[in-house]
């Protein structure tokens, strides 16, 4: 059954663990009995039972309750499963949502109605989409505040789509959705305290309006490098299939070769597929597979990616940097590179960038794999992500 990961962002305290904990609640994609001890713990401490709180009590015992991670939560539904990525809200931790959200292709902003568009939400957006997240809900959460009244959603509705439209969204397309995440209206179940919207609810949103990913397996061929012993590659075909016989191209050397082996430490294969972690060995003619390293990746001979020294794209500040000197880290390469020309740098803003590299360098100008994303580091610290055009 497919699987699609589904990032929350918005400011904090605007709702994301409380929504989350509505959501795994009312699809029942937790147990009744668990609810009731995270009742029973709070009443005892003496305190209200947050739905949040339901949360915190997987992330504590991973290992009594398969259901989530520390970041992620497992949510059931009819047709399809989800996987709710749950960001940390902090604006100096925004750079977790390029792992976080990495493999996301929707997104679900919550934002407080009394509170409106606040620092990180805007953020937030301009990440989510410099990284590619079309696909997009807007939870405009804490009705019960407002006495679910029509009026004050459509004002906060007005705000954000401008905002939205200003970051680059089409805000025709994008749902909102007036919601009770605490008291649990048009989350799951239909409101029965706003007869005035007559949309669908968020769990509809998902099971009905949001697309599948695409295929990773009918996606062109990626096989990511991580590591080599003695030839052998070690990586992540991130897509396609790849098979013993099949003439590759591995990049940045741009040196054509042939698929000999693919194994894993029990057995050989003939083949792998998107999403398997196996050692490979390529050889050919003008290949010396011993010298390749992480960063490597091996293509089909027709493949979208790209190798050159100097990057160009969109860079969301989360620091301004201390010299031009930087690490630029994309798919697993990591070089060291100087900035030649970046627009008006501000933290907390986007703006265009240019980087030289001290050497070639892959990247996927589609921005469909991990070679679209970049993270740029000054002295170790992640100062920047953004993509690659
Ligand atoms: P996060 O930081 O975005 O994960 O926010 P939380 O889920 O921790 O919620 C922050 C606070 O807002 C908590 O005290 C929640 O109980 C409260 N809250 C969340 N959703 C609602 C809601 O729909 N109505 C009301 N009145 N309070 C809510």
């Amino acid at each position: 059954m497919q699987e699609i990961p589904i990032v929350l962002i918005g400011h904090k305290d605007h709702g994301k663990s409380t929504f989350i904990g509505r959501l795994l609640l009312d699809t029942k994609s937790i147990k009744e009995s668990r609810v009731k001890e995270v009742k029973e713990v709070d009443k005892s401490d003496g305190r209200k039972f947050e739905l949040a709180h339901l949360l915190d009590s997987f992330k504590e015992e991973r290992d009594r309750e398969m259901t989530m991670d520390t970041t992620r939560a497992f949510l059931k539904g009819k047709e399809r499963n989800y996987q709710l990525i749950d960001v940390p809200g902090h604006g100096e931790l925004i750079a977790n949502m390029l792992t976080g959200a990495a493999g996301a292709e929707v997104a679900l902003l919550l934002v407080d109605i009394k509170e409106g568009i606040r620092e990180q939400t805007r953020q937030h957006l301009e990440v989510a989409h410099l990284l590619g997240i079309e696909q997009l809900g807007v939870v405009i959460n804490k009705m019960d505040k407002v006495g679910y009244k029509k009026e004050a959603f459509d004002k906060i509705k007005e705000k954000l789509k401008a905002a939205l439209n200003d970051i680059g969204y089409l805000s025709e397309k994008i749902h909102f959705f007036p919601v009770s995440a605490w008291k649990g209206d048009n989350v799951f179940k239909k409101s029965e305290n706003m007869n005035w919207y007559q949309g669908p609810t968020v769990m509809e949103f998902l099971e009905k309006e949001v697309k599948e990913s695409k295929s990773l397996e009918s996606s062109p061929l990626l096989f990511n490098c991580q590591d080599n012993y003695d030839g052998l590659l070690i990586g992540k075909v991130e897509s396609g299939v790849l098979k013993v016989g099949q003439g590759v191209i591995v990049l940045p050397q741009n040196k054509q070769g042939v698929v000999e082996a693919i194994k894993d430490s029990e057995a050989d294969f003939k083949e792998a597929r998107a999403g398997q972690n196996v050692g490979i060995r390529v050889v050919g003619k003008n290949l010396e597979s011993v010298s390749l390293s992480r960063g490597t990746a091996v293509v089909a001979y027709q493949s979208p990616l790209k190798v050159d020294q100097v990057l160009v794209g969109e860079i969301f500040w989360l620091e301004k940097p201390s010299q031009k000197k930087l690490i630029l880290e994309c798919g697993t390469a990591k070089t060291a590179g100087f900035l030649q020309e970046v627009g008006l740098v501000r933290q907390g803003k986007k703006s265009s960038y240019k980087v030289l590299l001290e050497k070639p360098t892959v990247f996927d100008p589609t921005g469909n794999t991990i070679f679209g994303k970049i993270v740029l580091k000054d002295k170790g610290k992640i100062i920047g992500v953004g993509n690659v055009l």
